[in-house]
């Protein structure tokens, strides 16, 4: 049987034959929660939490986290909102929990890896700590609180990390796909975890084996790149494929910034991503795109760009097809 895209939805994104499409917000702390639900954001699918905590040299106490997080969840009550757990490392450096020694910072121990490679200077158990002050925040209030881990490469590190998130308290977790062998492994992933989320801005670097902070390399460095659309693809139809005989799919969202782009939203709905979050402003455009399509329009509008040669194309195959955006 086919799974049904979501089990239950109500908020403003929806494609014109009502098709939900929720728009969520990425936000880094309390007041850009609060300016994302005063633009009317469905819930958060990103909060980085490690733009917290940028400039400590020590970890931040279990009191100081609890009251960092409860501030985002306290803007969002009734609503949900995905945890990310420190994403640390490459263009993220926290002093307590990465190296600065790395030769390649990029490919080097970042995010999820900092506790499944621990490597010496760094402090064990950070995660767990952060796990449990996430839990703690989301004890309080009605925010409905989903946590994922960054640069997952494996099915087994998601199988760990939905554990210690288990082990915390929390009961929904999930994993980034952002790199890309992640990606390629979504079928096993999706066994272990309750939701994925791709990040276009790591997936397209790595994919394109382009330094995104490097100015020169930005054509390169374009999620509209077909090469990267196609391990979108690839991540939608495994994760479809997981849910045959389920009632539900499990959700796969973006939010990488691939997600602010109204052409592009329209292409990764068409390739089966259920949610899209991005930068607060960026929500009413894509809303009012997303309204002039149906879910068999994106998906033609999809297919389309997915043939195309190069990311020039690929845009203006999928913009030619929204009259809207002229
Ligand atoms: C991404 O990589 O797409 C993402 C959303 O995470 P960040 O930009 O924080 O690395
Ligand atoms: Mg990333």
């Amino acid at each position: 049987a086919q799974a049904s895209r979501l089990s239950s939805f109500e908020g403003q994104g929806a494609l014109s034959d009502g098709t939900p499409v929720p728009l969520l917000a990425n936000v880094g702390n309390a007041a850009e929660a609060a300016a994302a639900a005063q633009a009317g954001a469905d819930g958060v699918g990103l909060f980085r939490t490690e733009f917290l905590f940028l400039d400590r040299e020590a970890e931040p106490s279990a009191e100081e986290q609890t009251a960092a997080y409860r501030g985002v969840f306290d803007a969002f009550p009734g609503k949900k909102v995905v945890v990310r757990t420190l994403d640390a490392g490459a263009d993220k450096p926290l002093p307590f929990l990465s190296s600065s020694d790395e030769p390649n910072p990029a490919l080097g121990v970042r995010g999820y890896r900092t506790d499944h490679y621990r490597r010496e200077p760094a402090v064990p158990g950070v995660l767990a700590r952060q796990l449990s002050a996430i839990a703690a925040a989301a004890a309080v209030g009605t925010t409905e609180v989903w946590v994922m881990a960054p640069m997952v490469a494996t099915p087994v590190e998601a199988a760990r990390f939905g554990r210690l998130s288990q082990d915390a308290g929390l009961k929904t977790t999930g994993v980034m796909i952002e790199v890309p062998s992640a990606a390629l492994s979504t079928r096993h992933i999706m066994k272990h975890v309750d939701f994925a989320s791709l990040g276009t801005n790591d997936l397209t670097q790595y994919t394109m084996a382009a330094d995104r902070q490097l100015g020169p390399l930005a054509e390169l460095n374009d999620p509209w790149q077909p090469a990267v659309l196609s391990l979108i693809a690839v991540a939608c139809n495994a994760a479809q494929q997981s849910a045959v005989g389920q009632s539900t799919e499990k959700p796969v969202g973006v939010c990488g910034e691939a997600a602010a782009d109204p052409a592009l939203a329209v292409v990764l709905v068409g390739l089966g991503v259920h949610t899209l979050s991005m930068t607060a402003r960026a929500i009413p455009a894509v809303a009012a795109v997303l309204q002039t399509v149906s879910l068999e329009q994106a998906r033609q509008i999809a297919a389309e760009a997915l043939q195309q040669e190069c990311a020039a194309a690929a845009r203006a195959s999928a913009r030619a097809k929204l009259p809207v955006l002229e």
